[in-house]
């Protein structure tokens, strides 16, 4: 096969790896900058130059598309699946893992368990929208953040109205959610793949911190799942339409709840801590898996 990675950095862990099992399985593998990339889009033939160059004959792409240039990168991927190329994740299924919200809310219509969430965008009653998701402590989340960053715990009702505002006060988006304090700084993320977990590890948060992104200072271990967190990683995966994903679980009192839906998972901290070939196991997929013009979203928004 020939397969591209789109990424803007070659020398990034994940794409370093998917790079060498592509090369490793025998297959030619190029890793191109999505912002690098200029379409044409004409309703014959659609196209992508690349420095100067007309990309073709790709059987596969695989998005590793940051949350910085999602919008972009979303629109380069679809130019992909345009031209019949098979994408490792669609990029419809991509839009929604991206949007917290949007994301939640596919999850709850079809029964995945979840943390109490409120969002608004400026109610008029910030204290009834607390007690709404159980009042303080409460967690609040930029509904487009990542890797921790604009999630904050507010311990006290007082703490929880001012960041709530503080937020409002620059027109940001926001998730309130009930905090699931028995987790106790630690979450579990699923690597799926194909429809199947296939790793899975414990993100402890440092001392004192209760996110526990790799990003943040956590750190990983081994995990055993409970039949049922598998099964809601598996589903979740198949609600957003995720052939590739990490699904992150709380274990909460009341069962496992989803808290989000990763669908460029860092290979790093899941390859180390379980000692796993999962670059390999994506390649895999993709050559089990590639078709011409194979995308469920097709035309779809
Ligand atoms: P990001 O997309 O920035 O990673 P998350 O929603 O995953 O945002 O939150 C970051 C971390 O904060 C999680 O990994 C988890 O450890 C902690 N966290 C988030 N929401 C809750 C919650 N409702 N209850 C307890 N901990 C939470
Ligand atoms: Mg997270």
């Amino acid at each position: 096969m020939k397969i591209a990675v789109l990424s803007r950095n070659p020398k990034l862990y994940s794409t370093r790896r998917l790079v060498e099992a592509a090369v490793q399985r025998g297959h030619e593998v190029r890793v191109l900058d999505v912002l690098r990339c200029y379409m044409n889009i004409t309703s014959m033939r659609p196209s992508i130059h690349y420095r100067g160059e007309v990309l073709s004959g790709f059987d596969a792409v695989i998005p590793r598309i940051g949350a910085s240039v999602t919008f972009y990168g979303n629109a380069v991927l679809r130019q992909f699946e345009m031209m019949g190329v098979y994408p490792l994740n669609e990029s419809v299924a991509i839009t929604r893992s991206r949007d917290k919200l949007r994301s939640l809310q596919l999850l709850a219509r079809k029964g995945i368990g979840l943390p109490v969430t409120g969002f608004a965008h400026s109610p008029d009653d910030v204290q009834d929208m607390l007690k709404m998701v159980g009042g303080a402590p409460a967690v609040i989340k930029l509904l487009e953040g990542t890797q921790g960053i604009g999630v904050v715990l507010a311990e006290t009702e007082k703490a929880a109205e001012s960041v709530i505002e503080a937020f409002m006060g620059l027109r940001a988006n926001i998730l309130i959610q009930e905090f699931i304090q028995e987790a106790g700084g630690a979450d579990i993320r699923c690597l799926v793949v194909g429809g199947k977990v296939v790793a899975a590890m414990k993100r402890q948060g440092k001392e004192g911190e209760f996110r526990s992104n790799l990003h943040r200072g956590g750190s990983a271990s081994l995990i055993k799942l409970t039949p049922e967190e598998r099964s809601t990683a598996m589903r979740a995966a198949g609600i957003m339409g995720l052939n590739v994903c990490g699904v992150d679980i709380l274990r909460s009192n009341h069962g496992p709840v989803v808290m989000e839906v990763n669908s460029s998972p860092g290979l790093e901290g899941i390859e180390n801590a379980t000692q796993k070939d999962i670059a390999g196991l994506i390649i895999q997929f993709i050559e089990k898996n590639h078709q011409p013009h194979k995308t469920k979203t097709r035309g779809k928004g």
